[in-house]
């Protein structure tokens, strides 16, 4: 046995795009899902011009776009007064007639993504988690929740930040860590003039996101204790009084609208990366937030998950040899990894006054420049 079948552990972002590459490739595919509902929370996520290319290049991005607000700028403001500071236009990597960048709804790039890959005939098995795990060198043998069990050429861990194949493969690799910061989100209606991201750089780290032509999203990034629990009820109350702390004029009228605690999503920002170390072991490989998680300051999280699962199905068609294919894997992945994961991860230490400053806007500009090279 080689590569015929492939078990992804995880139906989130990286698992469904990568299904959706290996499928492309001629993979066979089955995803375990732990969650029986396959569900996703309702907030918007970001999307850059490296995802707008990526969506592209597995034959979604018209899917997509009919559920996203495509956007070509960002611009950021400085200060208590809002002043803007810089306009970023960004390059649209799909073509020109398609957007730059988008904000879109996560159940929505879940259902585009999951549409797709079951239309490509990734089998799909929900409520699921392995139990046991046997690489034996010429494929693994692997045991699920239910007692069922099946032998695959390859085992992806796209698992996600509390990764169960993380701590299977690597049990001594660190454990995610809390940052110290958290991000709060909350949709409101999207005014007219919204066409770009707005991100207001301290002392309220906000933002402002289109993702319908109806709706946007407004972020907050604070400083919280670590072990902080949030009530659903009262959170609208609680992120009032956070974002309330120094606004500049332009986001006053949005805090004042956030009333409604069921539509608050806040979480810790918690961030795990095996660095120096590979991101396999035999037959089974790791990617997204179960190889590096990282806070969402240049709001590329998802973006990388996407692009290792386009990375390693490339990798994987090219040789038989899952030691090859996976080290070349990680090798093409580092850089763009390495200055996500690290830079974001220094943008939440700077806001909080921890470790070396951070210019926001070299570092913004950096991270166009280098997403926007080929993977
Ligand atoms: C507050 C916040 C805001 C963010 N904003 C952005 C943004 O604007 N832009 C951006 O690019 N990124 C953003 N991110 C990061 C982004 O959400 C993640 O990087 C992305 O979801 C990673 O995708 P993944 O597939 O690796 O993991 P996930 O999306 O977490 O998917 C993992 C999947 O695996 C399943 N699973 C878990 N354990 C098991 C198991 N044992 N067995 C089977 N299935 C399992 C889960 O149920 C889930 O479906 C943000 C993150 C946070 C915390």
């Amino acid at each position: 046995m080689n590569w015929e079948t492939i078990l992804i552990v995880g139906g989130g972002i990286g698992g469904l795009t990568a299904a959706i590459a290996m499928r492309r490739q001629g993979f066979a595919v089955d995803i375990i899902e732990r969650d029986p509902d396959w569900s996703v929370y309702g907030v918007g996520i970001t999307q850059q011009m490296n995802v707008i290319r990526a969506m592209n290049d597995i034959g979604v991005l018209d899917d997509y776009l009919t559920m996203a607000t495509g956007y070509d700028s960002t611009t950021i403001f400085v200060g208590p007064e809002g002043i803007e500071k810089t306009k970023f236009e960004t390059p649209k990597l799909a073509g020109p007639n398609y957007p730059s960048n988008a904000g879109i709804r996560r159940p929505h790039l879940q259902k585009v993504l999951g549409d797709k890959a079951l239309s490509l005939g990734t089998n799909v098995r929900l409520g699921l988690t392995v139990t046991a795990l046997n690489d034996d060198g010429a494929g693994v043998d692997v045991t699920f929740s239910d007692g069922s069990s099946a032998r695959y050429g390859a085992v992806v861990g796209a698992d996600g930040v509390f990764s169960q194949m993380r701590e299977t493969l690597f049990p001594d690799a660190p454990q995610p860590r809390y940052t110290g910061q958290w991000v709060w989100r909350y949709n409101l209606p999207r005014p007219a003039d919204l066409d770009g991201m707005k991100v207001f750089a301290g002392p309220c780290n906000a933002g402002l996101v289109p993702m319908t032509d109806e709706l946007m999203y407004i972020f907050l990034v604070t400083e919280e204790p670590d072990g902080m629990f949030l009530e659903q009820e009262g959170s609208a109350a609680a992120m009032r009084a956070r974002a309330s702390k120094m606004p500049p004029p332009q986001l006053i009228p949005w805090i004042a609208q956030i009333k409604d605690d069921s539509e608050v999503v806040a979480r810790p920002l918690k961030v795990v990366y095996l660095q120096d170390q590979d991101w396999h072991k035999g037959r089974v490989v790791l990617l997204g937030d179960a190889v590096h998680t990282t806070t969402p300051h240049l709001a590329q999280g998802a973006g990388i998950a996407i692009e290792d699962a386009l990375v390693l199905a490339q990798e994987m068609a090219c040789s038989d040899a899952p030691e090859i294919a996976f080290k070349a894997y990680r090798d093409r992945r580092l850089e763009r990894v390495d200055h996500i994961t690290l830079n974001s991860i220094r943008i939440g230490e700077a806001q909080m006054g921890i470790g070396e400053p951070a210019d926001i806007e070299t570092l913004n500009a950096q991270t166009i420049q280098l997403m926007s090279q080929p993977i």
